[in-house]
């Protein structure tokens, strides 16, 4: 039932900025709030250098940890 339970965790872990499953997460180092790669991308460059979430200063979303 290994596959059972990796969907019941891609159901839980979802994007806060597209509410999707995630696509290459990304998780903010401030908050811990998960998103996904192309979501936080768009988000820096087109609105602001800061987490979404809580403002912290994210100058490129390679500052954002990989999840692995
Ligand atoms: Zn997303
Ligand atoms: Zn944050």
């Amino acid at each position: 039932m290994d596959e059972q339970s990796v969907e019941s965790i891609a159901e839980v872990f979802r994007c806060f900025i597209c509410m999707e499953k995630l696509r290459d997460a990304r998780l903010c180092p401030h908050c811990s709030k998960l998103c996904c790669f192309s979501c936080i991308r768009r988000w820096l460059t087109e609105q602001r250098a800061q987490c979404p979430h809580c403002r912290v200063s994210l100058c490129h979303p390679s500052q954002s940890a990989v999840v692995q």
